[in-house]
């Protein structure tokens, strides 16, 4: 099945929307295919969820030949019950 880079990209915001509305998650952070293409490892890190330098993804110049495979994730403070 052929990469739809728009479905994609709305997927990834819908999960960046969620990670940002949910209490518990202060964090997101990207996710990396393995192995990471060189940009993908490039913009990987944890930000801020409310941080306007979360990068976009897919990476529109991700040069994976099955598409940039980057997921946001949840990063959960711990603390306490
Ligand atoms: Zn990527």
């Amino acid at each position: 099945m052929a990469y739809d880079i728009e479905k994609v990209r709305a997927q990834r915001q819908q999960e960046l929307n969620q990670i940002r509305q949910s209490p518990r998650a202060s964090h997101v952070y990207i996710v990396m295919p393995d192995p990471p293409t060189p940009l993908c490892r490039k913009i990987q890190g944890t930000f801020p969820k409310d941080s306007d330098r979360i990068p976009e993804l897919p990476h529109p110049a991700c040069p994976n030949p099955r598409g940039c495979l980057c997921r946001y994730e949840p990063f959960v403070d711990e603390v306490g019950p």
